[in-house]
């Protein structure tokens, strides 16, 4: 799929930037990205996205200094600009691509308020659909993070075709901070999304048994929503005599030898079922209720002579018996790489805990500010001393 990735605010942007790099390294690019931002230096740490391409938002608001994390005002800034961040969308070309994809931290700012805000235009002017990945805060991060994300996730979802969800909490390890943890989340992050995004897109490497086309991830998607993707990568499947380090990260790029083992049908079969389960029962992007998806993507990943008809038919099968929908689409996707990899698509979700927990905290917050403001009491309340002017 060619995708035109817009990363609004600080995580946003470091995200976008490190797909671009993956995209670099890829036999095929497939990846258009770009960064919007209120602050100034959080553009200028961007490594991959070219300078042109990163778009400073909310000067004579914020003068280059960010909006903290309000996002109304980044939502507002948004509004008020949206007409130069569509000029630079258009000018770096829309015509070649399959989807938008803009990224964000959902609990800040600028990319909390600004993206619902894109999404509608984008959808509004554009005929392609328009994804969303929002970042789910952390608890530790404090109330107005959740609430920010509450507030900004029931926005978006009316807005972007769907929404994929990757929550920081689930993610982060025990007794890591979440800003200690942010370079392995978006390792996880891009890893996963880079293998669904680029599928289709298949380079000198061969064509495999059952190709997905961005078509097929676009029908799994069309039911909106919020969507959770799920991962697991094989142990190597090919020696290899010489290494490097694949666009995939931890997915090795090798030449194949003669003295690799040779598996039988069945034995590929096994293998592609086994990750599969691997990919849906284990760490999914947002933990949730799988029983509740409406509709499910399977992708398998890898060198051509280890994909198998067989293998992706049954795991799609398993797929659909553990779903609520009945629509599961599938297939595979040949790359140079000595290990196989399923990517799980869960698209349109009914339950998720920690997106009940966020509205829960959302609600609970309104009530108290609410409160809050009915009780203030100041020393200045008492309105016997005269102003020096109304
Ligand atoms: P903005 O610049 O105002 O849009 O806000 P940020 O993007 O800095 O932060 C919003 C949320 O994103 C917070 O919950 C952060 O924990 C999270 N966040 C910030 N940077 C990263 C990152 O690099 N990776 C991940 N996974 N989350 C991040």
């Amino acid at each position: 799929m060619r995708v035109f990735f817009i990363g609004f605010g600080q995580a946003g942007g470091k995200i976008v930037d490190m797909f671009i790099e993956q995209d670099k390294k890829a036999p095929v690019r497939s990846f258009r990205g770009i960064a919007v931002n209120t602050a100034r230096t959080d553009l200028m740490g961007l490594r991959n996205i070219e300078l042109k391409d990163r778009i400073l938002i909310g000067q004579t608001v914020v003068k280059g200094h960010g909006v903290g994390t309000d996002n109304v005002t980044g939502a507002k800034i948004t509004a008020d600009e949206i007409d130069s961040i569509i000029n630079t969308i258009d000018s770096r070309g829309t015509h070649d691509i399959d989807a938008f994809v803009v990224i964000a931290g959902l609990g800040g700012g600028t990319g909390s308020g600004g993206t619902p805000v894109l999404c509608r235009h984008l959808k509004r002017i554009y005929r392609e659909p328009v994804y969303a990945v929002g970042i789910l805060p952390a608890p530790e991060e404090g109330r107005l993070y959740s609430y920010n994300a509450a507030r900004s996730l029931s926005t978006l979802v009316n807005e972007a075709d769907n929404t994929f969800i990757f929550d920081n909490s689930a993610w982060k390890n025990e007794g890591e901070s979440v800003r200690m943890a942010y370079e392995r989340l978006n390792d996880e992050i891009v890893r996963r999304f880079g293998v669904l995004f680029r599928a289709g897109e298949v380079g000198k490497t061969g064509v495999g048994e059952m190709v997905v086309d961005s078509s097929e991830i676009i029908n799994t998607l069309r039911g909106g929503g919020v969507s959770s993707v799920g991962y697991a990568i094989s142990e190597k499947v090919t020696k290899s005599s010489k290494q490097k380090k694949g666009f995939l990260g931890g997915f090795s790029v090798k030449k194949k030898d003669n003295a690799e083992e040779v598996l039988t049908g069945e034995d590929k079969s096994a293998k592609i079922i086994g990750l599969v389960r691997r990919a849906m029962l284990g760490r999914l992007t947002l933990p949730c209720d799988y029983t509740t998806a409406e509709r499910a993507l399977v992708l398998i990943a890898g060198p051509s002579d280890e994909m198998d008809r067989k293998g992706v038919e049954k795991s799609k099968s398993w797929v659909e018996e553990n779903i609520a929908g009945v629509e599961v689409r599938g297939g595979d996707y040949p790359l140079e790489s000595s290990k196989i990899a399923a990517v799980v698509v869960l698209a349109s979700i009914g339950d998720a805990p920690r997106i009940r927990e966020l509205l829960e905290i959302a609600k609970e917050t309104k009530e108290d500010v609410i409160k809050s403001k009915e009780r203030r009491v100041t020393m200045f309340d008492d309105d016997s001393v005269d102003p020096l002017f109304e």
